[in-house]
């Protein structure tokens, strides 16, 4: 019901890749609706106390299911834009590394973390995230996405479960 507000982008932002925009997804109410009561349902019955975004897509997406869970939001950032004192993971790109941060105080020991992002690819970054919240001392329950990226496997690489609303 919801693919169709996904939209294929051939060879962006570079050759070979498919981008899946989901700008059409967010401009239609109850499209973006559904997105976050699909992406909440991974909350279910888990005692969640957080809810961890991604810069920056996932922040769309996870600060509406935080307000949903009635819990805080946390960002994680890329590198220098957190003001205050931050733990860094870095994770390896097709060329070269990235960097993610998230502020030290962010996380109480054994508080229990929904991670979101848009989209789960290789499955880099939200290792790196995932590897962030354990560095707080929390817990990292479970990581939901909008679309998973099957055929690439990235959910093999993280230690928690996953949950996506969409599969390609
Ligand atoms: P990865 O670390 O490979 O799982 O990539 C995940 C991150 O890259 C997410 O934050 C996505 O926003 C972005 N991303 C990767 N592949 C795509 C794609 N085909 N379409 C849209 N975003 C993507």
């Amino acid at each position: 019901m919801l693919q169709h507000l996904i939209r294929d982008i051939p060879d962006f932002p570079k050759p070979g890749i498919v981008f899946k925009d989901i700008t059409p997804l967010l401009g239609n109410p109850a499209g973006f609706t559904a997105a976050i009561e699909g992406i909440a349902t991974a909350a279910k019955d888990q005692g969640i106390t957080r809810v961890v975004g991604i810069e920056s897509r996932g922040f769309i997406l996870a600060a509406p299911v935080a307000l949903r869970l009635g819990v805080g939001f946390v960002p994680i950032r890329k590198p220098g834009k957190l003001p205050c004192s931050t733990h860094r993971q870095t994770y390896a790109l097709e060329y070269g590394i990235d960097a993610i941060e998230i502020h030290r105080d962010a996380l109480q020991a054994g508080e229990r973390v929904l991670l979101v992002d848009d989209v789960l690819a290789t499955g880099g970054t939200m290792a790196a995230a995932e590897t962030l919240v354990r560095t707080c001392g929390a817990v990292p329950v479970v990581a939901a996405f909008l679309i998973e990226l099957g055929f690439l496997n990235g959910a093999a690489k993280l230690g928690c479960p996953t949950h996506a609303v969409l599969r390609y």
